[in-house]
C-alpha cells in the first residue's frame, strides 16, 4: 500500500511545490511509482513538470465528482512519475466544496481507487488552509511542512500544527507529520543558522536532517517544465532533493 503526502504551509512562496516535483522526481528516479496530484489552482506543479495549463480534465473535475481520478492521470516525460494536474478552475471549488456536505472527503475517496499502484503520492497545496488544503490534508498519510529559512518563518507553525491536530481529531486519525522541511537555506547567513537553531529547538524530532539550500539551478528549473535532478543532476539542489528522498523513504 503506498504513502500518500501532503506538501502543505499556509504560507506562499516556501518551496511547497518546489519540494513536491523534486521529491516526486527523486523517487521516481529511484524507481518507485509516483503521482503528483496538483491542487492548486495556480497550477505551478503542472506547468514546472512540463505539462501545459490546458489539461482537458484536472482536479478540479475529480474534486466535483464528475470524472473518477483515473481519468485525469497522465503521464509525465519522466519515467515512473505521474500527474494529476489542476488548471485555473479549481480556484472554483474553493467556492463550491465548501457548499456540499462532506465534501472534504473528496480526493480520499478519488485516490482510493488508484493509491495502491503508486509507491509515493504527493499533494501540492495551494497557499491556505482552505477547502483544497483540508482535502489534502484528509487524503493524507503524511504532511511534509516546508519552511522557509527566513524571518517569520516560525510565524504560523504553530497555527499550521493547531490545524493538523484539528484534522487528525475530526476527519482523519491516521495523519502524522512527516517532517519540517528547512528550504532556501543561505548557509552564508547568519539568519538562516539562527532560523535553523530555533525551529530545531522548538520542534525537536519533527525537522528533516536534509536541508535544502538556496539554489540557482533549482529556481531555473521549472521554466523549462523539468525537475532540478533532470534539468542539472550534479548541482547542490539535486544532491540535497536526493537526500530528502531518501530520507523521507526511510522515515516510511
Ligand atoms: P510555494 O509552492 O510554497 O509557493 P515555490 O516552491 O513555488 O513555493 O517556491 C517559491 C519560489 O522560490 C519559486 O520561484 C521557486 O522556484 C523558488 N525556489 C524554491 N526553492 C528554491 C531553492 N531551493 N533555491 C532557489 N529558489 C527556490
Ligand atoms: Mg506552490
Amino acid at each position: 500500500m503506498g504513502t500518500v503526502y501532503a506538501i502543505a504551509n499556509q504560507k506562499g512562496g516556501v518551496g511547497k511545490t518546489t519540494t513536491a516535483v523534486n521529491l516526486a522526481a527523486c523517487v521516481a528516479e529511484a524507481g518507485y511509482e509516483s503521482l503528483l496530484v496538483d491542487i492548486d489552482p495556480q497550477s505551478n506543479a503542472t506547468l514546472g513538470i512540463g505539462i501545459g495549463k490546458d489539461a482537458p480534465l484536472t482536479v478540479y473535475d475529480v474534486l466535483m465528482g464528475t470524472v473518477s481520478m483515473d481519468d485525469v492521470i497522465t503521464d509525465t516525460t519522466i519515467e515512473h512519475l505521474s500527474i494529476a494536474p489542476a488548471g485555473p478552475d479549481l480556484a472554483g471549488a474553493t467556492v463550491e466544496l465548501p457548499r456540499i456536505q462532506g465534501s472534504e472527503g473528496r480526493l480520499r475517496s478519488a485516490l482510493e481507487q488508484v493509491r495502491d499502484r503508486y509507491a509515493f503520492t504527493l499533494l501540492d497545496c495551494p497557499p491556505s488552509l482552505g477547502p483544497l488544503t483540508v482535502n489534502a490534508l484528509v487524503a493524507a498519510d503524511r504532511v511534509i511542512v516546508p519552511v522557509q529559512a527566513e524571518y517569520f518563518a516560525l510565524e504560523g507553525l504553530a497555527g499550521l500544527l493547531d490545524t493538523l491536530s484539528l484534522i487528525q481529531r475530526e476527519l482523519n486519525p491516521r495523519l502524522t507529520v512527516a517532517g519540517m522541511l528547512l528550504t532556501m537555506y543561505d548557509s552564508r547567513t547568519r539568519l538562516a543558522q539562527d532560523v535553523e537553531r530555533e525551529i530545531r529547538e522548538h520542534f525537536p524530532e519533527l525537522v528533516f536532517d536534509t536541508v535544502i539550500p538556496r539554489n540557482v539551478r533549482v529556481g531555473e528549473a521549472p521554466s523549462f517544465g523539468k525537475p532540478v535532478i533532470h534539468y542539472d543532476p550534479h548541482c547542490a539542489g539535486a544532491d540535497a532533493y536526493f537526500e530528502l528522498a531518501k530520507e523521507v523513504a526511510a522515515r516510511g
